[in-house]
């Protein structure tokens, strides 16, 4: 259990290390530029695709309109000459129908040029933040590098000191151990609190399991799964 309890303490100032290095402005800057940098090349490649699609849809829009203008003229055209009048009127409609054609394609083709200005300037403007971003990600790297290599002997001299004392200690309660790190479970050996509670998360233990800590030193919480041993015993 000692051993156990001093492999927490270790592991716990390694953290802390990390904690430390995580926590600086060389650090978020880094961490901000390169994750900005890993999502752009997609998005740029996004932003010219849907820019390719408004390119065809105006091209599209265009032809309609012209197609359909050119129908316009015309109906408005034998209207004008047609003397008997229920052909003209049918012409009439027929013309007021095309222009409502027209005015839509009309709408349309705005729509899309002004969708088309805004996927211009993002790009634009994703474009220019690029190598600024690749200047941030390059200065910051190298001062967590730096921060790193600062602490890189404190670091292997600890990792020293877990490796050592991993052989003293029973492999299932090591595993037990690094299975409740990793899902994030903070402290994971606990001491028993007052006599009868979970020094993780307060719980009363039942009889059975304190009879059980009684004798062998070392219970699983039900509750919060941390490991608890008996402070007074150890
Ligand atoms: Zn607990």
């Amino acid at each position: 259990m000692k051993e156990l309890l001093e492999y927490q303490n270790i592991d716990g100032q390694l953290k802390q290390i990390e904690n430390e290095i995580v926590a600086t402005d060389e650090f978020k800057k880094y961490r901000s530029a390169k994750s900005f940098l890993s999502n752009v090349e997609e998005t740029l490649k996004k932003i010219d695709a849907r820019a390719g699609e408004i390119i065809t849809l105006l091209n599209n829009a265009k032809q309609q309109y012209a197609e359909i203008d050119a129908r316009l003229e015309e109906y408005i055209g034998l209207a004008d000459k047609s003397e008997n009048l229920e052909e003209t009127s049918y012409l009439k409609k027929k013309a007021d129908q095309l222009r409502k054609s027209v005015d839509n394609l009309d709408k349309l083709i705005a729509q899309l040029q002004k969708e088309m200005k805004e996927v211009a300037a993002t790009f634009d403007e994703l474009g220019k933040r690029v190598p600024i971003a690749k200047k941030q990600y390059t200065e910051n790297k190298a001062m967590v590098d730096n921060l790193k290599k600062e602490r890189e002997g404190q670091v292997r001299k600890l990792k020293a000191e877990l490796e050592k004392l991993e052989k003293n200690i029973d492999p299932k309660m090591l595993a037990y151990y690094n299975k409740l790190k990793q899902e994030n479970v903070k402290k994971v050996v606990v001491p028993l609190l007052d006599g009868s509670r979970c020094g993780g998360c307060n719980m009363e233990m039942p009889l059975g399991a304190m009879s059980k800590l009684n004798a062998t030193g070392v219970i699983i919480c039900d509750n919060c799964r941390r490991i608890i041993y008996n402070a007074r015993e150890d």
